[in-house]
């Protein structure tokens, strides 16, 4: 009863007579060996049957293994059967293991990161009866008695126990004296995949002449006509207020089909359909090399802001779709996806899912046994979508590659979704395409490198229609104290903002927020407020004008309302200090107070939905100005949009960590992007403090590749990435001395490493987090020669208990 039709088994070469399992039920998980019976044909991802206990359970098979040392051979027990064959694509487990291995990481952990929860189904645990009782009831204590009586009700005294505990009070009990009297026996039901929900849908097929039928018959096949063919029979009673006898003649009559089918949670908006665009001759010269890969390569899609990339990944997964194939496309983040969701649905309809930890489980679910079905489809989601088991996979896509929201800090495996998706194109031989307007520079010396094999370089150096890419103005914040002006904002921009609504035009203030940016202090002893179990101050939130006011731990997310009076003193003078958006938000109401605001940051997009609902909300003209954090820069397509500014570009420059020039980079050219993407042109301003740093000017000529190349030389020479590797080992503990010496005792034994240079140990920049005092160790691996590294398993052994050890491999945050 397989979900997917079956791909041609590889030829069984079993040598070993073992196998590794993954079980997850209730009450067990992990990965056990069994032997495997000689007749059982298993490959990995194979659902089987295999004992545990007193019961069964189902497992999912891994791999094949040896026996492990620690247990007698003949006390290792057999695999039952195989319940689902041919559940996952070839070459899956095959990666889940690899990244088990690169970020040194038990795979468990990654299995429990890449398959949805609750994809076995729960194992129900059952009662039965084994032997007339009518003696010995007398005695029994009630609830066992009235457990009985149940039992004797049901289906052949068969009953399953969370029923009985629905029913009995003290059900527990009473089922363990039962089970003691040998009147009942309990066990497992046998595993299968979770229940699907099921419901009847009607799908178009005759299109006879109609003349055997009544004209109010002929306006329902015109309603299920209109909706594509295929409706939910409930929808179309509803719609049509027509009752089952109706359709049932119509389906006799050889118009429709009714056909009970499962029921995804997956929820479509409608969408207007649009067709594919003309390509500019840059589009379709990137659009030609793609369709006429065969097989793994990697392609870099570098195009300015709105270049057009977008419509190039719609155009080459069209005839995908076609053959029979699926695509996968990696977003950064969902504040951008319903906007790409839409434009995705317009063109492929419900071929299209979305996939993201955003996602109820139950909506997880569906969609992964969506994707399961082996349809061509088209999957879109943030980073763990990479694990999106597609059968028939023909493209993958990166979009806005350089995008540090494909790494996973934690927990573990601290994968970078870029190179996984590396790995997977590899393994399902298809080709890999990365996009962004400021690619990373792992991308581009891979791709512009000369001696790897497979990499292909498209450039899309215009934006649509020749449109400019907005001047980039530059404010001296500096000149503007001088000057007399204490406002956050410049002259410039006010200028500009008094501007948008006479011209009725939109336009962007963009605000770079950091964990200290809103802290609260008081004005009279200066008392700062701080977290009660990190070493940070808490941030000021408000989420609305008259929401209640709260101070936030950015760092462990710990909560408190704003105290009236100072904790310290007393004094009612508290104030908060910083940018954030809210008091721009403020302050903008304050100098222009004809301005409409929408605000889009961490506390306004908290619900489901809130981004599509503030951003459609922008899109119809309800406000003149969307104020927000760095979810602003990706991927907008907002065509009205004329005016960028950014409030201040320091934060971004000086920031302690080897990329911090690249981040900004990036992250103001992505910004100034979203500037004149349609007929008004646009225009940018960019306020700072520091206006000859070379970031600000690389972003105010719009040059990436002289940027490139002199931050590459400059990481060549101290051996960073892409050159050298980092390994970053995080190290924590309740108690800060022995977190200290533990780390320093590592460190020791890491510096007789020979092509490994030790940076640290450390703390970390915020030493205590959640009541966890916090060093790390940073491993610098040569380019060339790859150095001897330890077992982390064996360090981690010798380590004290109360110490916890993460290794993080690539790492980018620390
Ligand atoms: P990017 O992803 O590179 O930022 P988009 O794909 O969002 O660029 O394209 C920017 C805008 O130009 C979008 O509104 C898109 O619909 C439009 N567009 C893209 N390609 C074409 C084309 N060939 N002809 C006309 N309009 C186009
Ligand atoms: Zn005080
Ligand atoms: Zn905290």
């Amino acid at each position: 009863s397989s979900i997917v039709a079956a791909e041609p088994r590889v030829p069984f070469q079993l040598t070993s007579r073992w196998i590794e399992v993954l079980v997850d039920c209730p009450g067990v998980q992990g990965i056990y060996t069994y032997k495997l019976p000689a007749e059982l044909d298993v490959q990995p991802g194979d659902i089987l049957s295999v004992p545990f206990g007193t019961s069964q359970v189902g497992a999912i098979a891994i791999r094949l293994s040896q026996p492990p040392a620690d247990l007698a051979q003949d006390k290792i027990k057999e695999v039952i059967d195989i319940v689902s064959a041919g559940f996952f694509p070839s070459g899956y487990w095959q990666l889940l293991n690899r990244i088990a291995e690169y970020y040194y990481t038990p795979l468990m952990q990654v299995i429990r990161v890449a398959l949805p929860p609750g994809l076995l189904g729960r194992s129900q645990r059952r009662i039965r009866l084994i032997a007339k009782a009518d003696a010995a009831t007398q005695f029994l204590t009630p609830a066992a008695r009235q457990i009985l009586e149940l039992l004797q009700a049901q289906n052949q005294g068969d009953y399953s126990f969370t029923h009985i505990q629905r029913q009995v009070k003290g059900a527990y009990r009473g089922v363990r004296e039962l089970l003691r009297s040998h009147l009942v026996e309990s066990y497992l039901e046998p595993p299968r995949l979770s229940k699907p929900k099921r419901q009847k849908a009607v799908t178009l097929v005759g299109t006879g002449l109609e003349s055997d039928i009544t004209s109010r018959q002929r306006e329902i096949l015109e309603v299920l006509r209109r909706r594509g063919g295929d409706m939910w029979l409930s929808e179309l009673l509803q719609i049509c207020s027509t009752s089952s006898a109706t359709l049932k003649t119509l389906e006799q009559k050889g118009y429709i089909v009714i056909q009970e089918r499962e029921v995804l949670r997956i929820a479509f908006d409608v969408i207007a359909q649009d067709q594919p665009k003309a390509l500019t001759s840059a589009q379709s010269q990137a659009l030609e090399t793609i369709t006429q890969l065969d097989g793994y390569a990697q392609v870099l899609l570098h195009g300015v802001t709105g270049s057009g990339k977008t419509e190039v990944y719609l155009q080459a997964i069209a005839p995908l779709l076609n053959q029979g194939k699926s695509a996968l496309v990696l977003v950064p983040e969902i504040g951008l996806t319903p906007q790409l969701t839409d434009r995705f649905r317009a063109r492929f309809g419900n071929k299209v899912c979305v996939y993201h930890s955003a996602l109820s489980d139950g909506e997880r679910y569906d969609t992964w046994r969506q994707m399961l079905t082996g349809e061509p489809q088209v999957v879109i989601g943030t980073r763990s979508a990479v694990f999106a088991p597609l059968p028939h996979l023909g493209l993958i896509i990166l979009d806005e590659e350089h995008d540090s929201s494909f790494k996973q800090d934690q927990p573990i495996p601290t994968y970078h979704a870029r190179t996984v998706a590396t790995w997977r194109a590899e393994l399902e031989n298809c080709p890999l395409v990365l996009g962004s307007a400021t690619p990373s520079l792992e991308t581009w010396v891979e791709v512009k490198s000369e001696n790897t094999l497979n990499t292909h370089y498209l450039s899309l150096p215009e934006r649509i229609q020749s449109r400019p890419l907005p001047p980039v103005e530059i404010v001296d914040m500096r000149q503007e104290l001088q000057q007399g002006n204490r406002s956050i904002f410049s002259r410039s921009l006010q200028g500009a903002l008094q501007q948008l609504q006479e011209r009725e035009q939109q336009g962007i203030l963009f605000i770079h927020r950091r964990g200290h940016s809103t802290f609260v202090s008081c004005r009279s002893c200066g008392y700062v407020i701080e977290c009660p179990h990190c070493d940070v101050s808490l941030a000021y939130h408000q989420t609305e004008e008259k929401a209640p006011e709260i101070l936030r731990c950015h760092y462990c997310n710990y909560a408190q309302s704003h105290p009236r009076h100072c904790p310290e003193c007393s004094s009612p003078y508290l104030k908060f200090f910083g940018s954030g958006t809210q008091r721009v938000a403020q302050e903008l109401t304050r100098q222009f107070p004809q301005l409409r605001v929408i605000r889009f940051d961490s506390d306004t997009t908290r619900t489901k939905g809130s981004h599509r609902t503030l951003l459609t909300r922008f899109a119809n003209r309800e406000a003149d100005l969307l104020v927000g954090t760095q979810m602003l820069t990706k991927g907008l397509d907002l065509p009205q949009v004329t005016l960028v500014g950014v409030v201040a570009a320091d934060g971004l420059l000086h920031l302690a960590d080897y990329r911090a020039a690249e981040r900004a980079f990036q992250t103001l050219t992505q910004v100034a992007g979203r500037a004149g993407r349609g007929e008004d042109p646009g225009r940018v301003i960019l306020q700072t403090y520091s206006p000859e740093h070379p970031v600000i000017q690389a972003v105010q000529q719009h040059v990436y590749e002289a940027f490139t190349e002199a931050e590459l030389q400059q990481r060549a020479a101290l051996n960073y990435p892409p050159y050298g590797r980092l390994i970053l080992l995080r190290l924590s503990s309740t108690d800060p001395a022995t977190v200290e010496s533990t780390a320093q005792q590592i460190a020791a034994q890491l510096n007789t490493i020979s092509n490994c240079e030790i940076l640290g140990p450390a703390p970390a920049s915020v030493l205590r987090v959640s009541n966890r005092y916090r060093w790390q160790i940073l491993l610098k691996l040569a380019s060339e020669i790859q150095p001897e590294l330890p077992d982390w398993e064996a360090m981690r052994s010798l380590i004290p208990p109360s110490v916890s050890l993460t290794i993080d491999v690539d790492p980018l945050n620390f």
